[in-house]
């Protein structure tokens, strides 16, 4: 006899806090959302690009920024056994840079990319905030007008038409302009908060000498007044960048697509230029419910090594997308149950069973069919069947096996109330799934 042993939690490991598991239950839906996803934007041209998890600090460090959230407090950084220091992807663009320079793609010639995966950032874990989480992104290469900000900017509405979510979100837009514009900017805004230190917290005085425009970020509603009368950058704008957002505005007015300008959306990353856009829903408009965020990023691939590269990309949240999607009751019902569960009685029709299901599979490769497997008396193969959420139950049992046929059983819909049972020969059983 075994002995029972007793376990305390304490003995139970769980997964990382802020880590989660995506169970088969829910994988229906993660599988929809992601093929939706990449299926939209194959059809501009995007084609699917796959990178490490783990990258070398470094590449975060000079993408992202030494002074943002993502590098200063979020990153999981750590050294592997040769003494390097290594991190989880924090974002995905570092690493589509990372990749383009090093296999020589962006000498003249375009690119345009997707990506999906897990992300990981050290946030305090709440709802639509986790330390593992999966981002889905795009970034095209190579393309200096407004143009393509506009093609992905409608990108981004027609993934969310393909849900129906389209009236639920809103558009914000901003330029940051050029580097040249937002260094002046920067000084301005310095000289602005310097005046009223005092009111800035703990936070934003330190991000007053390190990087001041990120005050412009905050969330906290103590400094709302003092920011809304911050000078705003959209003001200051170069001729050129002027230019460049007043095209992108021209042709999503053309588009029909409504949006508002926000000077302080300013994103949390260092490498953005010119265009940056945010998607938020329209009945909250909460710390953690932006899906979607993205922008052009100009001087990044060149300051990395490469060509000099003008690129422009996003990425959306997966978990605060499906929730969103969730809660409006936009999921679809989709069709994960078997169609058929297969009860074998004895050893001979087990057998028989699976010689039988294989051959229906090579002539129905669509066919959802479970075999009993591991036995069991009927009434427990019964409530198998059952369970399984199946439309029917095949029964293999012995006088079946004597005279080549299977019963058929149905389990769910119209025919279950009249408790039709049918008797299929085995060379019928093809043509009977085919008219189900
Ligand atoms: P936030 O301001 O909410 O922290 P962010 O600006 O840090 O967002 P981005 O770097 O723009 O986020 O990432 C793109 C998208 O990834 C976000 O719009 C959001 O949907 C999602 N996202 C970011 N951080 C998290 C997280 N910790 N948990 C879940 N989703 C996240
Ligand atoms: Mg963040």
């Amino acid at each position: 006899m075994v002995a029972k042993t007793t376990k305390t939690t304490e003995q139970i490991i769980q997964s990382v806090r802020g880590m989660n598991d995506i169970l088969p239950d829910q994988i229906a839906i993660w599988q929809f959302v992601e093929r939706s996803l990449a299926q939209v934007v194959e059809t501009y041209g995007y084609q699917e690009i796959r990178f490490p998890i783990v990258e070398h600090t470094e590449l975060f460090r000079r993408t992202v920024g030494e002074t943002t959230d993502v590098v200063e407090k979020e990153m999981y950084t750590f050294e592997d056994r040769s003494g390097d220091s290594l991190s989880l992807r924090p974002e995905g663009t570092a690493s589509c840079v990372r990749a383009g320079i090093e296999h020589g793609l962006f000498y003249n010639q375009t690119q345009r990319w997707w990506y999906t995966g897990p992300i990981f950032r050290h946030d305090r874990p709440q709802k639509g905030r986790y330390r593992q989480f999966h981002q889905f992104g795009v970034e095209a290469f190579g393309f200096l007008g407004p143009d393509i900000d506009a093609e992905m900017i409608l990108m981004t509405n027609r993934l969310w038409k393909t849900f129906g979510l389209d009236p639920h979100l809103k558009l914000y837009l901003n330029s940051l302009g050029s580097t040249e514009t937002r260094a002046a900017y920067r000084k301005k805004l310095f000289e602005y908060f310097s005046k009223h230190q005092k009111a800035l917290d703990a936070d934003s005085q330190r991000r007053l000498h390190t990087n001041p425009m990120r005050i412009l970020d905050s969330k906290n509603p103590y400094m709302e007044d003092l920011i809304e009368r911050a000078p705003k950058l959209i003001e200051s704008l170069d001729s050129e960048s002027q230019a460049h957002f007043d095209a992108l505005r021209r042709l999503l007015e053309q588009a029909g697509l409504s949006y508002e300008i926000n000077p302080r959306l300013v994103r949390g990353l260092d490498y953005y230029s010119h265009t940056v856009f945010e998607w938020v829903p329209k009945m909250d408009e909460g710390a953690q419910s932006t899906v979607c965020g993205g922008g052009r990023y100009n001087p990044l691939v060149a300051q990395m090594g490469g060509p000099d590269t003008p690129a422009v990309g996003f990425a959306l949240g997966m978990e605060r997308l499906i929730q969103l999607l969730d809660e409006l009751h936009l999921l679809p019902k989709l069709e994960t149950e078997p169609h058929v569960y297969f009860v074998l009685a004895g050893e001979e029709a087990e057998q028989k069973g699976l010689l039988l299901a294989e051959h229906w599979r090579d002539a129905l490769p669509q066919l959802r069919l479970i075999s009993n497997c591991g036995g069991g008396s009927l009434k427990t193969q019964f409530k198998r069947a059952d369970k399984s959420g199946a439309q029917l139950a095949f029964i293999l049992a012995p006088d079946e096996l004597q005279k080549n046929y299977i019963t058929v059983k149905f389990l769910r819909g119209e025919k279950v109330e009249e408790q039709q049972q049918q008797k299929i020969a085995f060379d019928q059983v093809i043509e009977f799934l085919k008219n189900l």
